[in-house]
C-alpha cells in the first residue's frame, strides 16, 4: 500500500528493517487485512539499544533545556502539517475515524509543544543559609526511559511517552504496540526530521515479555513508563521492583458516570454518549458504569439507546462513519463473553450486543441495564463500546457505586448543583473528575489514576517531573 510507509524499528540512529527478523503482521481492523511486515526485535536489538540509550542519555543531557525545547516544538510543527498523512495511517491502523485521529494528531502536537516549554522550566530551589553557604535543591533527569504505549491511541501513546523524557533530558527506547507502529514511527519521523540527535530516541517492536524483560533487566534503564492493562502492569511492576526503577503506571479504568435527578438530561445525552462510543470505547478514561438518579432513569435510558442506534459504524476512512472497528479480533471475542455472561446474569440487552457483518471487527454500538454486580462487565474493563445502566436512589448510593471497584482513572457527573458538583468531586475516587463536560485530558493537566489504575502523571508539569531525579546540594 503506497501511503503505509515501510515498518523498521529505529536504533542508535539508523532503521532496522526485517532481514532475518521474526515479523508480525499489521492489520487492518476494517478490513482484516495486512498492512505490511513489522520487524520484531532480536536480543542483540535490544542490547544495541540499550548501548544507544546509554550514549544518547550522555549527550542529551548536556543538550542545553532551549535546545531540547527548539527539537520538540519544530516537532509539534511539522505534525500539524503532516496531519492528514498521518491520521489517515492511525485509521488504517487501528480503525478509529478520521476526524479522531486528527484531533489525536493535533493533540499530540500540543503535548510535543506544551513539554518542549516545560523542559525550559525545570527551576529548583536555593535554601537560606548562612553567609558562605549555599543550599540547593536540582532537578536532573532520571536517565534512559524504558516506555510500552499501547495501541488505542497510536498517535498519542508514544507521543506522550517520548515528549516527557526529550523534554526532561532522558533519552528513550518505546515499544509501541506491534498492532499500530506506523503511527507511533510518524512521531519519531517528525522528531528526526526537527533535530533529534541518533541515541536520544530508539523505536523497537517484538515479543511484548520479551522486549519487557530485557529492557527492564538492564542496569542503563532507570524508569519504567507504562499504559496498558492492569494485570500486564503489575507484572511489569514487579520486575521494576527488582532494579528499584521510577515508574509511571498509567492503567485501565471502568469510569462511572453520575447523572442527578437535576441534571440538564438533553445536554448531558449530547454531550456523554458520543463520547463513550469514541475509539469504539477502547479509551481508559470511557464512560462505562452509568448510574442515574431513579426520577429520570427511564428517560436517560431511551434517549441514551437512541443515540447509540443513530450512530452510523463503518471504515475510519468514510466520512460517513461515526464509530469505526474495534482494533484486533482479540476485542470481538472479549464483547461477545462480557455480553453472554451479563446476559446470564439477569441484564438486559437494549441495542447492539452483536457483532456487524464477518468482515473486519466491527461492533454495534451496545446499551445494557440493570446489570447486577456480580456480572464480570461491573467489575472488568470492557474496553468496548457498551454503556451500563443502572439506577441509583440519593448521593451515597452513588458514591458507594461508583466507588465499589479497585479502579481509579476518570469518572464523571451532570447535575445543575454547583453543591453536588463540589461534594461529588470530593468523594470520587478517581486521578480525573468531569463535571457537566468530559475534557479531562489537556496538554498542561495531569492525567493519570488512582487505585489500581495506576500512578504517576503524563501531560502537564506533572508529566515532566515524572522524568526527573531531585539532587540536594549543600556548599560551604
Ligand atoms: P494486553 O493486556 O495484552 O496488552 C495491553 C498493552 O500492554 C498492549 O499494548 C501490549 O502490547 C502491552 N503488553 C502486554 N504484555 C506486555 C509485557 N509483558 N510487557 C510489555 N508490554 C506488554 O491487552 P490488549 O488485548 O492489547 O488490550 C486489552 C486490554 O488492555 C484492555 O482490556 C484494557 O484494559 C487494556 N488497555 C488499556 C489501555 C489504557 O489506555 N490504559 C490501553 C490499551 C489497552
Amino acid at each position: 500500500m503506497s501511503d503505509y510507509p515501510e515498518l523498521a524499528m529505529y536504533i542508535d540512529g539508523e532503521w532496522v528493517g526485517v532481514g532475518d527478523r521474526r515479523v508480525h503482521q499489521v492489520l487492518n481492523p476494517a478490513t482484516g487485512q495486512t498492512l505490511g511486515d513489522l520487524p520484531l526485535a532480536k536480543a542483540a536489538d535490544l542490547d544495541r539499544a540499550l548501548d544507544a540509550a546509554a550514549r544518547g542519555f550522555k549527550l542529551w543531557r548536556a543538550t542545553p533545556a532551549a535546545d531540547r525545547a527548539r527539537v520538540l516544538k519544530k516537532a509539534a510543527d511539522l505534525m500539524r502539517e503532516r496531519v492528514e498523512h498521518i491520521a489517515r495511517i492511525a485509521t488504517l491502523e487501528e480503525g478509529k475515524t478520521l476526524g479522531e485521529s486528527r484531533i489525536e494528531t493535533n493533540v499530540t502536537a500540543n503535548w510535543l509543544e506544551f513539554a518542549a516549554e516545560e523542559a525550559k522550566r525545570a527551576y529548583g530551589r536555593v535554601l537560606v543559609r548562612p553567609t558562605g553557604h549555599r543550599h540547593m535543591v536540582l532537578k536532573e533527569p532520571v536517565g534512559p526511559v524504558a516506555a510500552f504505549a499501547p495501541w488505542n491511541f497510536p498517535v498519542g501513546n508514544p507521543g506522550r511517552k517520548l515528549a516527557a523524557p526529550i523534554a526532561a533530558g532522558c533519552s528513550v527506547i518505546l515499544k509501541p504496540a506491534e498492532e499500530s507502529p506506523n503511527s507511533a514511527l510518524e512521531v519519531l519521523r517528525a522528531l528526526i526530521d526537527a533535530g533529534l540527535p541518533p541515541g536520544v530516541a530508539q523505536v523497537v517492536f517484538g515479543v511484548p515479555d520479551e522486549v519487557s524483560r530485557h529492557l527492564l533487566a538492564s542496569p542503563v534503564i532507570r524508569k519504567l513508563s507504562f499504559t496498558g492493562s492492569v494485570p500486564v502492569g503489575k507484572h511489569l511492576m514487579k520486575l521494576a521492583s527488582e532494579r528499584m526503577l521510577r515508574t509511571t503506571m498509567e492503567l485501565g479504568g471502568h469510569g462511572p458516570v453520575i447523572v442527578f435527578d437535576d441534571a440538564d438530561i438533553e445536554q448531558a445525552l449530547s454531550i456523554i454518549a458520543p463520547h463513550k462510543y469514541r475509539n469504539a470505547g477502547q479509551v481508559c478514561v470511557s464512560p462505562t458504569r452509568f448510574y442515574v438518579q431513579e426520577p429520570v432513569y427511564e428517560k436517560f435510558v431511551r434517549g441514551f439507546t437512541e443515540i447509540a442506534q443513530s450512530l452510523p459504524v463503518g471504515d475510519g476512512l468514510d466520512p460517513a462513519t461515526r464509530m469505526g472497528p474495534m482494533a484486533n479480533p482479540r476485542r470481538l471475542d472479549a464483547m461477545e463473553a462480557f455480553i453472554g455472561d451479563a446476559r446470564q446474569s439477569g441484564g438486559q440487552v437494549l441495542t447492539g450486543g452483536e457483532r456487524v457483518g464477518n468482515q473486519g471487527f466491527f461492533w454495534k454500538p451496545t446499551v445494557l441495564r440493570d446489570v447486577p454486580d456480580t456480572a464480570r462487565i461491573m467489575n472488568e474493563e470492557p474496553f468496548g463500546p457498551v454503556a451500563i445502566m443502572n439506577p441509583f436512589k440519593d448521593f451515597d448510593d452513588a458514591v458507594g457505586k461508583a466507588n465499589r471497584l479497585p479502579y481509579g482513572l476518570a469518572a464523571y457527573a451532570f447535575t445543575q448543583s454547583s453543591r453536588r458538583a463540589m461534594l461529588i468531586s470530593d468523594a470520587i475516587e478517581a486521578g480525573m473528575v468531569a463535571v457537566n463536560n468530559v475534557m479531562i485530558a489537556g496538554a498542561d493537566a495531569p492525567f493519570g489514576g488512582v487505585k489500581e489504575s495506576g500512578h504517576g502523571s503524563e501531560d502537564g508539569p506533572e508529566g515532566v517531573e515524572a522524568c526527573q531525579v531531585i539532587k540536594s546540594v549543600s556548599m560551604a
